[in-house]
Formats: structure tokens, sequence, C-alpha cells
């Protein structure tokens, strides 16, 4: 590898982190939907250059979950209504699809490892305080990519990571349940169907649960926590 290989290799992999770190946090609903993101408040907390962070602002930018403005910065998206719509047609649209597919390549194991997610998913919702508040949220999201990665298909699965994400930014926005937007019980009853090889009633059952999804929103935006707390850094 050549020294300017490296470099572009550092960069690569510092900017991959810092987009991780706030995907996860928008994912998980940490960072509110219309903060602030400033290239030397985010450079600070990661010890990294502007040059790194714009790199990781960026990407964010390409899924949708930030927004860049000339002259103003960088802030987490805030989607209006209508795109929260197109989000939740897009998903009608892709999860039936993914799951007639997911069926086709599944085999014992999975049902197993799904099932432990529901479980993990259940535990959380059991237990109380704010971490354990965001690990069911993000759980709750687990569930729907781990049925996109059954599929095998590597373009998917990438698609399904930026609806989820970007679901989770309007349910922080928009979400007016106190319980996570994915019932526990929907998630079961479509695995249960899956697995006694009834992928029609699978279907139908996760249309409904994304229609659940959509009707749990409102228009009442949520308050943002501070980013150095909500990184956790
Ligand atoms: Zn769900």
């Amino acid at each position: 590898m050549t020294p300017a290989n490296l470099a572009e290799n550092a960069i690569d992999t510092g900017a991959q982190h810092i987009r991780d770190s706030i995907r996860d946090a928008i994912v998980e609903r940490r960072l509110a939907p219309g903060t602030k993101l400033s290239e030397n408040d985010v450079g600070g907390l990661f010890n990294v250059s502007r040059t790194v962070v714009r790199a990781a602002l960026q990407a964010l930018s390409y899924e949708g979950l930030v927004t860049v403005e000339k002259n103003r910065g960088a802030f987490v998206a805030y989607p209006s209504v209508a795109e929260a719509q197109q989000i939740f047609a897009t998903r009608r649209l892709i999860e039936p699809g993914l799951l007639r597919e997911a069926a086709r390549h599944l085999e014992r194991r999975h049902i197993k490892e799904l099932r432990a997610l529901l479980a993990e998913e259940e535990r959380l919702t059991s237990e109380r305080g704010p971490s354990a508040r965001r690990a069911e949220i993000k759980a709750s999201g687990d569930v729907h990519l781990a049925l996109a990665a059954i599929t095998g298909n590597a373009i998917l699965q990438r698609f399904m990571d930026e609806l989820i994400a970007r679901s989770s930014l309007v349910i922080a926005l928009y979400g007016q349940s106190v319980a996570s937007s994915c019932g526990h019980a929907e998630h079961h009853q479509i695995i249960d169907a899956l697995e006694n090889g009834d992928v029609e009633a699978a279907c139908k059952l996760m249309l409904q649960h994304i229609d659940h999804i959509e009707a749990d929103l409102d228009l009442r935006a949520k308050k943002s926590g501070d980013l150095k707390d909500v990184l956790r850094l």
C-alpha cells in the first residue's frame, strides 16, 4: 500500500466510525431531527480532521439521514410528512417481496436466530431506563434487517438499512406511541407464518404491521439531546 493509499484508508476508516456512531444515534433516536452537526464539534468529539468529518456527513447525506446546507452546515435530516409517507409506501412495496425472497432461502437456523432476536426485544421491553428503551427500539428494527439478511442479497440489505434508518428518524419526529412502534406480537405472527411455510400470510401480516407503524405517527416533533451526551463521548 502506498502512503497515499494509507492516508485514504485512514480517512475511510475514521469516517466510517463517525458515520456509524451518528447513524446509530439517529436510529436509536438519541439524535433528533434538525440537530446541528457542526464539523468542528464532531471533529473535536472524535478527535479527527474536518476532512474526515465531512466524508462521514457526506455519506450520511447520501442515505438521507443528514441534510447538508450551503453556508449553514450539516443537520440531522428533518423529513417532511410527505417524505415520511413515501418511506412507508416504499416499505410496503419492498418488504413483502423481501419476505418471499427470504422464504426461498429460509433454514432452521434462521428461524432460531429470528426467535432469539424477538426474545431479546421482549427482554429489553421488560427493562426500564433510557438505555434499555434505546436498545429495544434498535432491536425492533433489527428484526426487519435480519429478514433482509436471509435473502443473501447485499444490495437489498443496504437498501433496507437505509429504509429502517429513515423510518427511525420519521418515528423520532412523528411517533406518538410510548412503546416501540414495532409490535412484538406482530413480529411473532410474521415469523410463525414463515415457519409454517405460509408466505402469503406472512406478507399480509407484514403489510398490516407497516400500516400500524404508520398509523402510529402524528405531527408532533420531539426535542433533541446535546450532541456530546447523545454520542456518549
Ligand atoms: Zn417491525
